[in-house]
């Protein structure tokens, strides 16, 4: 079993899932007492979130750079980066070292590709929505991807990083981005990328019909397929 390494702590509340649901994995697949192999290196995120909202990416990108660094020096196989914002910096993540990093977007459009979907609604930060280092990604791989309109862009954002970033999680928040989610479909989404690795511990499946893709679960999934 290779080692991975993962970069977290953006949530933390999602690098618990992202550690859940390797070993969960692992033990499903291998059964027994086995369990994943991995090296987690955990940022303080009010860090990161500052530089977010500096605007300073080089100086994200560079604290990423430096985790990365550690991991592949700890022995780490390959790489992920437990949230889809932090993805802007991939690049530079990547460029540091010289183990595999697998990127949270290549995950999600192999999962919406293998559903036979290529139009989805795409929920995540501003930054995830707005800018293209993800969109464009999904693009590349033929999956055309909605956002919600500007009012319910700033709402989500809004309810990541003041909630559930913070561990809050309320039935008003999934009443809201049901809503969103129910809108998105209207305009021809075939399905959701939760693009923000907390969204799936708000929004479960049987919360909806519409299929939903848990870009944590995705990625924390593919990461031991790689691994095994
Ligand atoms: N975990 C979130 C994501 O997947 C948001 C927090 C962050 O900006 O990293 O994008």
């Amino acid at each position: 079993m290779k080692t991975i390494g993962i970069i977290g702590g953006m949530s933390w509340e999602s690098t618990l899932e992202y550690y859940r649901i390797m070993n969960e994995t692992v033990k499903e697949r291998l059964g027994g007492l086995h369990s994943a192999k991995l090296l987690m290196y955990s940022v303080d995120f009010a860090e990161i979130r500052g530089d977010m909202l500096a605007g300073d990416w080089d100086g994200a990108g560079e604290r990423l750079a430096k985790a990365a660094r550690a991991l592949e020096k700890g022995g780490a196989d390959l790489l992920l980066i437990a949230t889809n914002t932090l993805h802007k910096v991939a690049p530079r993540v990547e460029a540091a070292v010289s183990i595999p990093l697998l990127h949270i977007a290549e995950a999600s459009a192999d999962a919406v590709l293998d559903a036979g979907l290529t139009r989805i609604g795409l929920l995540g930060t501003a930054f995830t929505m707005e800018q293209d280092f993800y969109t464009a990604r999904l693009a590349a791989r033929g999956i055309d991807a909605l956002v919600p309109p500007e009012a319910d862009r700033r709402l989500i954002d809004r309810v990541i990083f003041d909630e559930m970033c913070k561990g809050v999680f309320t039935d008003e928040a999934r009443a809201e981005f049901l809503r969103v989610i129910g809108g998105l479909t209207a305009l021809g989404a075939q399905g959701i990328v939760l693009g923000c690795t907390e969204i799936g511990i708000l929004v479960r499946p049987g919360d909806t019909d519409v299929p939903l893709f848990d870009t944590c679960l995705i990625h924390a999934t593919r990461a031991v397929d790689l691994a095994l």
